[in-house]
């Protein structure tokens, strides 16, 4: 037995499925990939070995693992005693910097993950607009709560018709009745995105997307479809409410709504917002924001709210992300990864769509046109993404089974080129068992 195997045997007397979350289950090997420390662009396993980091903490991790300046983030709140739960200068400077980067960040606020802010910027955009639907994209994640755990990966069996998908509760335990408060639309359709807006728009508090669909691999949203989303929101007087979890900082310092020039109400921000650190936030219009209580009547508080090291940690990322260069140079890493991923595919004969937005992208295994909606994504050959994930991380290469997989600022030539080196060797793999 290999110590990881060991490990999971333990694991699973004390936690359900062994796993401390459900993504950590990895069909691909087995049992989970168990990691004993990070560094840079690196992972490693319980017996020393080294992994090139391509899925970076699910996107947190934009600066690699063990950076000085998170590092020395969190070492300075331990100087300051790990004070919870009281008001400091910190966040406030936080703030202030977000305001500077992000362009709809006229007031934040924080919480400890991307499904807590998700939540908080629901209510908070019912409390605003005193409505109570929701319209999401069929697709596009938004963390766990009842309210938008809906038809994120849904069966296509089960997920209706494809110009009118049915809410999919994506976990038992939803009550079935709030089905009626979800509107589901296929992305980057603005025909269905209309039809929707006619029938449910005037009880509509927000239109909720991810700005680049991650989630689903890598969509992009259709030129101009952004656009037609502010519009229809404003035409209804619904909330446009951008889930940046995942785009957040990531291709720009003001994100996917910098990157696209579509400012939203209210947006989302996490993973990458903590350079590791769990910190989300939820940041908009001062308009809407002030609904938030003690100035209006919507709830967001808890103990851990702004806990200093993760406040520090998060200043010490955007700081990073500010610094002239920074978006530069991950793309000058991206050409290198993204030109060579697609020479080796066109080699290989593999049948397989690399698709990608900055530092972060999709794999579609059997899939040779453009996936432009979560349903063409679904059509897509897990069995090979599998094999292929097996085989990357028998030669060094850490992917997640995960929809989307990514690189970090730490990635340098050589971290990228095994990489690719896995890579091919992987895709050989896959071939052959074809
Ligand atoms: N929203 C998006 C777009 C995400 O990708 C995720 C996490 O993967 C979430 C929300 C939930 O964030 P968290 O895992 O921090 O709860």
């Amino acid at each position: 037995m290999t110590s990881a195997e060991t490990l999971y045997e333990v694991a699973q007397r004390y936690f359900p499925g062994g796993v401390t979350a459900t993504a950590r289950a990895n069909p691909a090997i087995g049992h989970p990939f168990y990691v004993a420390r990070g560094d840079g662009p690196y992972v490693y396993d319980l017996d020393g070995r080294e992994y090139v980091d391509m899925c970076i903490s699910h996107g947190a991790s934009l600066l690699g693992h063990n950076h000085p300046r998170i590092r020395a983030a969190v070492a300075r709140a331990l100087e300051l005693g790990v004070v919870c739960a009281y008001e400091t200068e910190h966040p406030i400077a936080l703030a202030r910097l977000m305001s500077e980067m992000v362009p709809c960040a006229e007031m934040v606020r924080f919480a400890g993950s991307g499904t807590e802010s998700v939540m908080h910027a629901l209510r908070l955009a019912r409390a605003a607009t005193e409505r109570e639907k929701v319209i999401k994209f069929e697709g596009h994640f938004h963390g766990y709560s009842d309210f938008l755990n809906y038809s994120w990966a849904p069966p296509l069996d089960q997920a209706g018709p494809a110009e009118a998908p049915i809410p999919y509760r994506e976990s038992a335990g939803i009550p079935p009745r709030l089905d009626d408060l979800v509107v589901v639309v296929p992305f980057n359709d603005l025909a269905a995105l209309e039809a929707a807006f006619a029938s449910h728009g005037q009880d509509t508090a927000a239109l909720i997307l991810e700005p680049i669909n991650y989630d689903s691999g890598c969509i992009a949203p259709r030129p101009g479809f952004l656009q037609q989303c502010r519009e229809l929101c404003d035409r209804y007087g619904a909330l446009l409410l951008f889930d940046e979890v995942l785009t957040a900082f990531r291709m720009a310092p003001g994100g996917a709504q910098e990157y696209t020039g579509v400012v939203p109400d209210l947006c989302v921000l996490g993973k990458a917002f903590g350079g590791g650190m769990p910190i989300s936030a939820i940041a908009g219009r001062r308009e809407v924001m002030r609904h938030l209580r003690p100035l209006g009547g919507s709830e967001l508080s808890g103990t851990y709210l702004a806990h200093l090291t993760a406040v520090l940690a998060a200043h010490a990322a955007l700081e990073t992300y500010r610094e002239p260069g920074f978006y530069e140079r991950l793309a000058a890493v991206g050409r290198r990864f993204y030109d060579g991923f697609h020479d080796i595919i066109e080699r290989s004969g593999v049948p397989l769509r690399l698709q990608h937005v900055g530092p972060r992208f999709g794999m579609y295994f059997g899939v040779s046109a453009e996936v432009t909606n979560y349903r063409q994504a679904a059509l897509q050959n897990h069995a090979m993404l599998r094999r292929f994930v097996a085989g990357c991380i028998r030669r060094g290469v850490y992917f997640h089974v995960a929809a989307h997989h990514g690189f970090s600022a730490a990635h340098d030539a050589a971290a990228i080129d095994r990489a690719l080196e896995a890579i091919e060797g992987a895709l050989g793999d896959v071939r052959l068992e074809r």
